[in-house]
Formats: structure tokens, sequence, C-alpha cells
């Protein structure tokens, strides 16, 4: 249970002063419904009030904080008129300006003849200077209250700031003094103060440095965050590992040999040590929970395959699921082959098996289908295993952590779970993210590639590259025309889809293909399969063929408004080619002029085709939510830590996290209590269920 220390940070919003039910909505929108949630949500700016001049001396654009005397109010003569107050120093005049005013409490809190502290945004109109609606009004014996350093807070439409900051400042003030869970010599070092006190001097910024991420405050709010992450994850990781939970699957080999003799090519050695170092755990009496890292095109898929096999070949079932219809239906074609040669049964189950999918499931049951593959429908209640053996999923990117832990419980007895992903995570983030889970890497390319050919070039120069592609489509190349695809403006980018492709169709004839994300399935598949045939010899797309399509015979890629697109993606597009025998291109088009980080982004592309490099590179350029796309799944991995700023402090988190564990397997020492208080703040609640009582 929360210990009761920690119930004044659990409460609703509402439960501050101030805070009502429409504020409280709001608050939910930028922060979330609880006070703890706005402790943790950091200033993004400051007020610096401490300007101080005579009204004569005052800069117009700068937050003042003036001492006037009022002179007289001027009541509008209609609505769209302000109200003015005319006031005066020494020195000179200001006019307030309030729209929309109440004369009545401008009459209470600025009485002619009183003498009042302003603060506020100066500005000049036509010779005279006024203040807007001021941030602040004190008389000035007052003074005192008002800060003159203020924390600003990211808002959102309709959220004013005053209140936010109100609310906040009551949030923080709820804080208790907490135990250390930190080790008090590692504390010591740092120089950290205790957490309270560290997360009120973050909210209180006094200067721009005060806001930096490396401040000895903000550093011990993100490695406690961390802290928390890693020992939750160390903990999951423990439970779902369980001995007596997991089972070993031990294969004999001979339908991986059966399949083995069928492929056209020989495995590489990292492919082979991958699929050891998968065997292996999967011969364990513990559970698997593998992650494996691999580049676009490095040759995963087989190794998937192999491993289902060796789920089939000790009596269960496999799955393996991809994240759209294209990719499982690809999955399912090209791995038919190997399951015939293997004489075991496999199945496809996607969203769109309408027919048939009952027998599908009942034979599912059963056990008669040896290996189906499908997307999230996999998911779905309805679909029950006689006994799963191992799960695997494809382009984990796409799958929420939540779902992982679905597939997990499916079948009666926890399989065997093996994540794919083409996008090479950096090691933080799979530190952070996938720190429950071992990682295999997937290094180098099945041998025959050759590098590809990347450039950029500015969209002026369009019509040299329909040149260069009716040159490449007449020697019988096949190309790839990415357009953007922005979801505020679907219909607009689509529009822009379908007049490029008719556009190239005009300049090159009418071998060109469209493929979008709004095409129904049927009708998607049939442009994707006659681009595979060679029906078509140019293939424009939205970003549906994104992830993992598979046409060796492709060797050009273009990719318009590549500004647009970050480097994760662009390293998975350019992955579409170069997969067959011969020499391949990568063209970004951009639209100038570009920003820097759009620069760096292009720069990158150009220098390497390393998906780990790459990935290093996003991390820093992008940051990780959206790395991750957490944005979109509204999980927000860290709210305290920045995983490109604060990575150092992340492998201290590790490694501390693994010595608690190894020292005080239950946190029962008084460190060990200390930090399931730790682990109860940051919401890891889950986590602490797998600890004994204590
Ligand atoms: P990814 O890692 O992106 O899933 P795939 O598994 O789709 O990559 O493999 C890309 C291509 O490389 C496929 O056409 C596959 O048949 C081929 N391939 C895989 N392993 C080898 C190998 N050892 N030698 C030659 N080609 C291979
Ligand atoms: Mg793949």
């Amino acid at each position: 249970m929360r210990p009761s220390i920690l119930f004044p940070l659990f409460a609703e919003t509402r439960t501050l002063g101030g805070v009502g039910p429409k504020l409280e909505k709001l608050i939910a929108r930028v922060a979330g419904p609880r006070i703890v949630d706005l402790i943790f949500d950091l200033p993004i700016g400051l007020i610096d009030r401490s300007y101080r001049p005579r009204l004569v001396d005052a800069e117009e654009g700068r937050i003042a904080t003036v001492t006037v005397t009022v002179l007289d109010h001027v009541a509008p003569r209609d609505r769209r008129q302000p109200y003015r107050i005319r006031c005066s120093d020494d020195t000179s005049r200001i006019e307030l300006i309030y729209f929309h005013a109440h004369a009545d409490y401008l009459n209470r809190t600025l009485p002619v003849g009183s003498t009042r502290v302003v603060s506020g945004k100066i500005e000049r109109y036509k010779d005279k200077l006024q203040m807007p609606h001021p941030d602040h009004v004190l008389a000035s014996d007052e003074l005192g209250e008002m800060p003159l350093h203020e924390p600003v807070y990211a808002l959102t439409e309709g959220l004013p700031a005053k209140p936010l900051l109100k609310a906040v400042r009551a949030a923080v003030a709820k804080v208790p003094a907490l135990p250390e869970w930190d080790d008090l010599a590692f504390v010591k070092a740092k120089g950290w103060k205790p957490f309270d006190v560290a997360l009120r001097a973050t909210h209180a910024p006094t200067n721009e440095r005060d806001l930096a991420l490396d401040t000895a405050e903000r550093s011990r709010l993100a490695y406690d965050e961390l802290l928390a992450n890693q020992l939750a994850l160390l903990l999951i990781r423990r439970q779902m590992r369980g001995a007596k939970k997991g089972r070993s699957l031990k294969g004999d080999g001979s339908l991986k040999a059966l399949a083995v003799a069928a492929l056209p090519f020989a495995l590489t050695d990292a492919q082979l040590r991958v699929i050891g170092e998968i065997e292996a755990d999967m011969a364990s009496p513990q559970r698997m929970l593998r992650l494996l890292q691999g580049d676009v095109g490095a040759g995963k898929t087989i190794i998937a395959f192999l491993a289902l096999l060796g789920a089939v070949e000790s009596g269960t079932q496999g799955a393996l699921m991809a994240p759209t219809d294209i990719l499982s239906r690809q999955h399912m074609a090209a791995l038919e082959p190997f399951a015939k040669a293997a004489g075991i049964r496999m199945a496809l189950l996607t969203g769109r098996e309408r027919s048939g999918r009952d027998q599908t499931l009942a034979a599912l049951a059963r056990g008669d289908i040896h290996i189906l593959v499908g997307t999230h429908a996999l998911f779905s209640e309805d679909v029950a295993f006689a006994d799963l053996g191992l799960a695997v999923v494809d382009e984990q990117h796409r799958f929420g952590v939540h779902q992982r832990m679905q597939l997990q419980g499916k079948g009666g007895r926890p399989a065997d779970v093996l994540v794919m992903t083409a996008t090479p995570i950096p090691r933080t983030l799979a530190l952070t993210v996938y720190g429950d889970m071992d990682v295999s890497r997937l290094t180098g390319r099945p041998p025959g590639r050759k590098p590809i050919d990347t450039r950029t070039l500015s969209v002026e120069r369009l019509d040299e590259v329909i040149e260069h592609l009716r040159k490449a489509i007449a020697r019988g190349a096949r190309a790839y025309w990415v357009c953007p695809l922005v979801e505020e403006s679907e219909k607009i980018d689509l529009a822009a889809a379908e007049e490029r492709a008719a556009m190239l169709k005009r300049s090159l004839g009418s071998k060109v293909g469209l493929v979008h994300g709004r095409m129904k399935g049927p009708e998607r598949d049939a442009a994707m399969a006659k681009f595979k045939s060679g029906e078509t010899s140019i293939l424009v797309a939205t970003t549906v063929i994104e992830v993992g399509v598979d046409v060796p015979e492709a060797t050009i890629m273009v990719v318009e408004h590549a500004e647009r697109f970050g480097l994760a993606q662009l390293h998975q597009l350019r992955g579409r080619v170069g997969r067959g025998q011969g020499k391949s291109s990568c063209l970004l088009l951009y639209q100038g002029p570009l920003g820097e980080t759009a620069k760096a982004r292009l720069k990158t592309m150009r220098d390497t085709d390393d998906g780990f490099v790459i990935a290093e590179q996003d991390l820093r350029l992008r940051g990780a939510g959206e790395l991750l796309g957490t944005r979109q799944s509204g999980m927000p991995l860290f709210r305290l830590a920045d995983l490109a700023a604060h990575s150092d402090l992340l492998a201290v988190a590790r490694d501390d996290a693994q010595l608690v564990l190894q020292r005080d397997p239950e946190l029962q020492s008084a460190r060990g209590e200390a930090l399931r208080t730790l682990l109860y703040l940051f919401g890891r609640d889950e986590a602490v269920r797998y600890l004994r009582a204590g």
C-alpha cells in the first residue's frame, strides 16, 4: 500500500484551494489529475519582475514593476473601448488598460488617489506609456507578497497562467520531507539536497541558469525518477522471469533443419549468433523476454521464424505479430514456403479476415495451427491458443508497452517473448524502455548489399530528379516516391500525393502506382502487388510503406519534403531499398529554407547508414518522447529526467538499482523502505507489488 506520507500528493488537484472542476480539467491536460502531477510539472521559463524603473526610464517591451499614484479612471464609451486608468510617478505618466473591465472591481483595487505597485509589460501607444492588463496590482505594503521571480509553466488553450501558477505553488507546498532513498555517500558527493528541497528550488528559479537541466537540484530530481524507473524494471523483470513461471522450450532442431535446408541463402554469422542466444534463452527454465534490435533489412524475419519453429518443435505454438496488415501478409507470404518445407501449419489472422476467422480460431484452440501470423488482432479477447510457447512481436515501436504485457498474458502459461525492432534504439533508451528485457543486437546486413548512395537536393531540382528516374526506369529500375503525411492535414497531403502521382504519370508514362493510408486493405494490397511484380515501376506512397515492406527489386527511394521526417523515419524509408542485388540510391528532396535540426538530420543521413549511430543522433536532436512515439500514445516517459542530458545519471541509476536488489532483494532495510516510497511516488505501484510485504 502507498505509504501515508504520500497521501497528500496523490489527492486530486481539485482538492487544492482555487481549483474548481473547470481548472482541474485544464490542469489535467498539461500535467495530470493529481497533485503529484503538478509538482512534477516543472517550469519552462521565468518572468523576472525585479526590473523596477522610474516611469521616465521604463523600457518598452519589458516586464516592469512600477510604483504609481492613481490619478483618475476613464470609463469606455462603448464595449469595444478599453477601460483606462491614468497613473503617474514623479517622473512621468502611464495608463493601465483593461478590456472588458468590471468598473467596480477596478475602483476597489485601484481607487483614485491611492499608491499602487503594478507589474506587467510596458508598452507604448502614440507616445504614451501603457500597461495592458497588469499581472499584479498591490498596495505598496503588499509588495513582499509578489515574488520578483515567477516561474512560467507550459499552458494549454483556455488555461491562464495565473491560476496554474497558484495551483502549482499550492501543490509544491504539500510536498513533505521524505525519507532519503538515495545512497547517503552518493548524495553527499554530489552535493545534493533532499528531494523536497530540490523540488521546491526547481520550482523557484531566479535566473535562466536555474532552469538548466544540469543544476544540482534538477539532477537530483532526474536521478530519482531514473532510479525509480530502473528499480521498477528490474523488479518486473525478476517477476516475469521467475523460475517457476517459465518453462524450457528445447527443440530437437528437426523442423529448423528442414527450413534452413530450404533457404536460398546461408545464414550470416551474426544471424547464427543471435539464433544461438535465443535458443539458449528459450531452453532455460526462465521465461524469455528478449529484444532483438537490428537494422532495417538486417534479416530478422528468418531469425524469428526459426525461433518459432523451435517452439513448435517443443510441442507448443508460436505467434508472429506485425504492426500492419501489409506487413503481416508479407511475413506470411515470405515464410510460407519454409513452413511448408518444415511441414507445419501456419495461418494468418488480421482485422480483415472475416470469413474463415472462426475456423482459424477453432483450429488454433485445438492446436492444429502451429504458427499464427497477424496484426494486433491477435490481442483480441477471442483469440485463444492451445498452448502458446513463443510470441514474436515485430516492429515493437508501433506497439505500446501495455500491449506487450497483454500478449504475455495469453495462453495458459506465460509465453516466451521476443520483441524485434527495426529502429535501433540508443542504449540509454533501451535501458529505460526495455530494461526488463535482455537484448540481442543483429549487426551488419546480409552479404551482397551495396551501400546506398544518399543525396540531398532542393525540391527546385525536381526536373532533374524526374529525368534521372526516366532513365533508370528505362533500364528496368523500380522506385518508391514518398510524400509525407502529416496527421493534421491528412487530406491536403493525400491530395499532394495524388497530384504527384498524376504528375509523374504525365511525364513518365503510365507505370505509376499510388498507395496511401486511407486505402482499403485489398486496394492497397493490389497496388503493392503491382509494384512487386513490376507492373508499375514507380510507387508513390504516403508513409504506409515506412515499416518493413520488402520489394528487393526497388533500388530508388525518393523522399519528398524530407525535412519533415524524423531521422528514424528517414532511415526506415531508406532501408526499403538496397535489399536486392542492384545498386541503390536515396534522394532526399527538401524544401528550403532548412532549420538547424533539419539540416543536421539530412547531414546525418548522408554521413552514415548505421542505424545505431542514427538512433543516437535522433535522440540528441529530438528527445526521447518523440523518438518513442510516446507523445501519440499519451505516456510521457519521464517528467523530470531528460535522457539526452541525463544519460550518465541513468547508468548510475541502473548500477545502483542492481546493487540495491542484490543486497536487499525485498527492499526491507531502512533504505529499502525509503525506496518503496520512491517507487510509489513515481507511480510504480505495480513493481512494489512484486515485493514481499514490508
Ligand atoms: P528485417 O531485419 O528488416 O526484418 P528481413 O528479415 O526482411 O529484414 O530481411 C531482408 C531481406 O534479406 C529478405 O529478403 C531476406 O530474405 C534476406 N535475407 C535474410 N537473411 C539473409 C542472408 N543470410 N543472406 C541473404 N539474404 C538474406
Ligand atoms: Mg522485418
